[in-house]
């Protein structure tokens, strides 16, 4: 939309006008900032400060809120440990993509807002004493998307672990594929698969855990090829989104469609773990691995 398109506001007829008021004094009362939230699973009103000692997890029914990249390596990873790889590739607007605000400013200010330069936080460090390589996909940077950056610092992160015989853990919570960098972002759904798919040539081992949200070309690609994969609680994983199957197949869509817990039913993962008890499944998991040496051999 150019600027000459704009919707004027006060062209609205009075009736779409008060509508208008009236979702916008919903959507502040329903999500105040500050002190108190709501929980978008059950509705109940939780003290922020409460929820941020709960690791984001609600009080009330469990939920498990999307975690920010940073909280998530500071609960996971033993204190000192952590080497954060790979920070300064940033991104390019190769096809000078611009809907009212330029690529790039969008991702200068998503930037200064999170204090990283991508969405994807790769390094290394320990759970419990086990030495991992480690990729966090942050929702607050961008809504998590997959664009070049993110599939770089996967396909490297994969190389990481190859050169230093670790385990690579990811998480993910991601919108899916970055639309602002066009079929340069839905490139990297292949180049992640290859990339997992060498990994696992080479005597490597992975293991990916879907939090809420994990949609679209993030769970069509590199979330759902790993050795082995985990859930959390009422996690949000699909590819397109309810409203959009529902209203192409014409049918109503099975209760608790798309949820962790419906997923595990089906198959696609291989178990749920609670927030509070990732740290422990992951030490456990990654002792399996153990004897595991990589081959010394040379890339194909
Ligand atoms: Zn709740």
């Amino acid at each position: 939309m150019t600027e000459n398109e704009k919707p004027d506001p006060t062209a609205e007829s009075g009736e779409k006008l008060s509508e208008t008021r009236f979702s916008r004094t919903r959507k502040k009362r329903d999500m105040p900032g500050g002190l108190w939230l709501k929980c978008e699973n059950c509705g109940q009103m939780i003290y922020r400060k409460e929820l941020e000692e709960k690791a984001r997890v609600c009080p009330a029914c469990e939920f498990h809120f999307t975690l920010p990249g940073r909280e998530r390596i500071a609960l996971l990873i033993d204190e000192g440990t952590w080497h954060e790889y790979f920070t300064e590739i940033r991104a390019l607007d190769r096809l000078e993509f611009n809907d009212q605000v330029p690529y790039l400013d969008k991702v200068r200010r998503a930037e200064a807002r999170t204090g990283q330069t991508e969405a994807l936080l790769c390094g290394t460090g320990a759970i419990q004493g086990r030495e991992v390589v480690l990729a966090v996909l942050d929702f607050s940077f961008m809504g998590g998307s997959m664009g070049e950056v993110v599939g770089e610092k996967i396909a490297l992160a994969c190389e990481l672990a190859a050169k230093f015989g670790r385990p690579l853990v990811i998480f993910t919570s991601s919108g899916g594929a970055r639309m602002h960098e066009g079929v340069l972002s839905l490139m990297q759904m292949a180049k992640t698969c290859a990339a997992l798919s060498d990994l696992g040539d080479r005597g490597g081992f992975s293991v990916c855990v879907m939090t809420h949200p994990t949609t679209g070309g993030v769970t069509a690609s590199f979330a759902s090829v790993c050795d082995v994969t985990l859930a959390e609680p009422g996690a949000l994983i699909g590819f397109a989104g309810p409203r959009v199957i529902a209203s192409t197949i014409k049918q109503e869509l099975p209760a608790g469609f798309q949820r962790a817990e419906f997923l595990l039913e089906k198959g696609q993962i291989d178990r749920i773990v609670r927030r509070s008890e990732m740290k422990s499944m992951l030490a456990r998991l990654l002792d399996y691995t153990k004897g595991t040496k990589i081959p010394a051999q040379k890339k194909r």
